[in-house]
């Protein structure tokens, strides 16, 4: 695993309250990016100065914004109200790296990425690769907080982001149900730590749609429920509370699917890896979630070849594979982050070895997964429409047990009524494979 470098954003807005709340957005989008902002040029990889146009007077103080910007820092884009005539622009500055228009936030932020690429780390990143301007319209990442309290020894994020900041649940639900008026069908709610969710404002509470609400991961689940919308909850981590929501999962207020990032199965290594919760009754809290919830999809990562990971301790984790029969699997074999605590932890794993145990653990989930594929053929699946294949002829959807871009697709192969992206059809499974399903609408 490589360090990842937060690269810096430098922003200068004038002119009026509208091109401050533009500004906002921009940042609020970069940050949720992953990248960090700069109080000064000197610091910043790439500077957006955000223009107002409306007066000569207001012109001239944007091109002299810009000027200061590309003597101080040289990497400049430009934004806003003088977005929308260019050429006043590129007369005095050939060199700014970009221009967009007022209110063309995905602009910004896709030049920010073109100029001062962030680097991808799976283990920092919680957006997909695809990033925000590719998502499509019907379904969204819902970002609760920031940062994070826990301090696992493999990872530098409570380093780059800081310690957990919860949004309170009033601003969450504003924006979700600001995202489901909007064609918003599915809400991913993200965060580093999503049970913890609250836990740095003391669970205040917060209103929503007239009632009282604490900021806290049952509270939000069942706020949530109460959207037109499928809700997936990722990065749940398996504290106690987490309990109280699988009946909600079972009544089908929100989604039965849990993204929790187990990351092992052994005692000694996840000591080692300094992590949040106990794992020695893990296995028996999930066998319970399947009995209050049989439909229920587990999602989670792993990491082999941790420092000191033992035969003995990777055989636990194989034989706490085989028993609690997860449903969809990621694993990584462990590279060292530059700044993480468990650099220092003595026996590293030689390549081969993690390379070995990494095969020997996707073959071992692959017939895992694979059993209970086959199990769903003749079952009758309600799938969101994501889009269709290349060539026309086939239809991509998701099934409940299907998160976009990490887990598997149903293919639609017949299709008896005309479809839209979005839209939720029952499919009728005729046929499996290791990750994804194939059927057919004949409704
Ligand atoms: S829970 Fe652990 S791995 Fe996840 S962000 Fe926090 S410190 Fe990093």
């Amino acid at each position: 695993m490589n360090t990842q470098k937060q690269p810096k954003v430098g922003i200068v807005s004038l002119g009026c309250p509208k091109a401050l709340v533009d500004s906002e957005r921009i940042i609020t989008k970069l940050r949720a990016d992953g990248y960090a902002m700069s109080p000064d040029y000197a610091d910043a990889d790439v500077v957006v100065v955000n223009t107002c146009g409306f007066l000569d007077s207001a012109r001239d103080e944007s091109l002299d914004a810009i000027g200061e910007a590309m003597n101080e820092n040289g990497k400049v884009l430009v934004t806003g109200c003088m977005g929308a005539t260019p050429e006043l622009i590129r007369d005095k500055f050939p060199d700014v790296l970009g221009i967009t228009g007022p209110q063309q936030y995905e602009a910004v932020v896709s030049a920010v990425h073109e100029h001062a690429p962030i680097e991808k780390n799976k283990f920092v990143d919680l957006v997909p690769e695809a990033g925000i301007k590719l998502t499509p319209r019907h379904y969204a990442y819902l970002k609760i907080s920031e940062g994070c309290n826990n301090r696992c020894s493999f990872c530098i994020i409570p380093q780059l982001r800081g310690d957990l900041v919860s949004r309170p649940l009033g601003d969450v639900m504003g924006e979700a149900e600001r995202l489901v008026n909007s064609g918003v069908k599915e809400l991913l709610v993200i965060s580093q730590d999503t049970s913890a969710y609250g836990q740095d404002i003391k669970y205040a509470e917060s209103r929503w749609r007239d009632k009282e609400y604490r900021t806290k991961f049952y509270d939000l689940c069942d706020a949530m429920g109460d959207l037109d919308a499928w809700v997936r909850m990722h990065y749940v981590y398996p504290y106690p509370h987490v309990d109280d929501v699988i009946p909600m999962m079972e009544q089908g207020k929100i989604l039965p699917y849990l993204d929790i990032p187990f990351q092992h199965a052994s005692p000694a290594v996840l000591r080692n890896m300094k992590r949040p919760g106990k794992i020695e009754k893990t296995a028996a809290r999930i066998h319970k979630w399947r009995e209050m919830c049989p439909d229920i999809t587990l999602r989670s990562t792993f990491i082999v070849g941790f420092p000191g990971e033992t035969e003995d301790d990777f055989k636990m984790l194989m034989d706490w594979l085989d028993e609690v029969q997860l449903d969809r699997v990621g694993c990584f074999q462990y590279e060292p982050v530059t700044g993480a605590p468990s650099n220092d932890i003595e026996n590293h794993i030689p390549d081969d070895v993690k390379e070995e145990r990494w095969h020997a653990f996707m073959a071992k989930q692959q017939e895992i997964s694979e059993a209970k594929m086959q199990k769903k053929i003749g079952s009758t699946q309600d799938c969101i429409i994501d889009g269709v294949t290349d060539d026309g002829e086939t239809i991509i959807a998701r099934s409940k047990a299907d998160a976009p871009e990490i887990d598997g697709n149903v293919f639609i192969h017949h299709c008896t009524r005309p479809v839209t992206a979005g839209d939720i059809v029952p499919v009728k499974i005729t046929d499996a494979d290791e990750y994804d399903l194939y059927g057919e609408v004949n409704t």
